[in-house]
């Protein structure tokens, strides 16, 4: 194990409130990121929960945490690798990549899925990395997956370079559908903040996608103040025109430079704002359910058809953590409870001693119980000075 992954354990350093990064990578989020109360339908809620005993996870069921949230979203990383360089996620020159004998296997991240859906209940699968269009053996991860669960929606999050040469065959092994990393419509600022002069690749694979029938397809965005903060709204008449639901993500405390700070975060208030300027929004009316996108119905100025779709992740400064359905595993097979969590257990170290699916299932069971109230922590929401930014970064946890 390399060192960045071997530290991902390690204890982290306390900063104080209002601190950006620190010389450890520490950052502290602003003071607006309390735990939001449960939504009227949600999964669970922790607003005003007291936390159960560590120790106490079911030894039947599902994904049950001390706050009464129940996992059924399940994000695999298939890589760590990635062929851009978003400066909001990887460093320059990248990342200690994992040895090829760390990552997990198409046969173990089959296997893993399975013990998942059959005996944990997970009712879909988002499959991420780094970027997953890296592994060369995605096709046949998807159909393995596809062929233990003929029901279960997949879909993958990727930056579509090099998916106008496999679109298709992604569909015909099973994959459902689509969301595309795209911040920007100028090849220029496209160039500058992914550090790759491939806009063209990017939108050459979104056609393939569309033509394969990978829908529908959404587009995540992150707004940096100063890069692409002025393409709001044409970004989301883009999106609109040819079919799209555009996502904006608030920039998080995940970065491999280790230089996110508050300050430059677009907040969710902002961003609607912003596409107000242009079109007309409303809530939209299937509402939100434990997703973390808050959806909004766009409307063209004077017009009544609803035009399209738009959805903010609100990370930083609206926090979904309440109403949290997800449990990751990243691409050296580690469990992780949440995006922020200082601590991971390992799956595939029980899968390769030997475990059968129900001592992985169990493993997993008690990893989610510890699930931490929110950003990472059972404290965080109450004492903001306690965010520490995890040691491992976005693109090797599977965002
Ligand atoms: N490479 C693929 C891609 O970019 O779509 C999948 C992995 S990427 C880590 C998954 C998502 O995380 C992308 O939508 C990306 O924009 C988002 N992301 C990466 N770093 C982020 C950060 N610091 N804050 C918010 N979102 C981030
Ligand atoms: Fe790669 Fe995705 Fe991170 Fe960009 S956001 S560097 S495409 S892993």
């Amino acid at each position: 194990m390399d060192a960045e992954h071997a530290s991902a354990t390690r204890r982290p350093v306390v900063v104080p409130l209002g601190a950006t990064v620190t010389a450890s990578g520490a950052t502290a989020l602003p003071a607006t990121g309390a735990p939001a109360p449960a939504r009227p339908g949600s999964t669970g809620g922790t607003s005003g929960a007291t936390a159960l005993p560590a120790s106490g996870a079911p030894r039947e069921g599902g994904l049950l945490d001390r706050f009464g949230r129940t996992a059924t979203d399940l994000r695999v990383s298939v890589v760590d690798k990635c062929n851009l360089r978003c400066t909001y996620c990887m460093p320059a020159d990248g990342m200690p990549w994992l040895p090829q004998s760390q990552l997990m296997s198409t046969d173990e991240i089959r296997r893993i899925v399975r013990v998942a859906v059959q005996s944990l209940g997970a009712e879909e699968l988002r499959l991420t990395g780094g970027e997953p269009l890296v592994r060369k053996d995605l096709e046949f991860i998807i159909a393995g997956i596809r062929a233990d669960n003929p029901d279960l929606p997949i879909s993958m999050t990727t930056n579509a370079v090099g998916l106008d040469r496999r679109a298709q065959a992604l569909k015909d092994a099973g994959l459902t559908r689509l969301n595309v990393s795209l911040d920007t419509l100028h090849p220029e600022t496209f160039a500058e903040l992914t550090r790759r002069p491939h806009l063209d690749k990017v939108l050459a694979g979104l056609q393939a996608a569309r033509a394969a029938g990978l829908g529908p397809i959404k587009i995540n965005a992150v707004l940096l103040r100063g890069i692409n903060d002025t393409e709001v709204v044409p970004l989301v008449d883009w999106a609109v025109s040819n079919g799209f639901e555009m996502r904006f993500i608030e920039d998080m405390p995940l970065d491999g430079d280790r230089s996110w700070s508050a300050t430059n975060v677009i907040p969710a208030r902002d961003i609607r704002a912003a596409i107000e300027e242009a079109f007309d929004l409303a809530p939209d009316p299937r509402g939100r359910g434990a997703a973390p996108a808050e959806r909004w119905e766009v409307r063209r100025r004077g017009e009544t058809a609803v035009a399209g779709h738009v959805g903010i992740i609100s990370s930083v400064t609206e926090p979904f953590c309440a109403a949290c359905t997800r449990t990751r595993v990243t691409a050296d097979g580690k469990v992780r409870s949440c995006l922020f969590s200082h601590e991971e257990t390992d799956l595939l170290a029980a899968l390769r001693d030997g475990s059968d699916d129900e001592g992985i299932a169990q493993i997993w069971r008690e990893a989610m119980w510890a699930k931490p109230r929110a950003h990472g922590s059972d404290r965080v929401g109450l004492e903001r000075a306690d965010f520490v930014q995890p040691a491992r970064t976005m693109s090797a946890i599977g965002g």
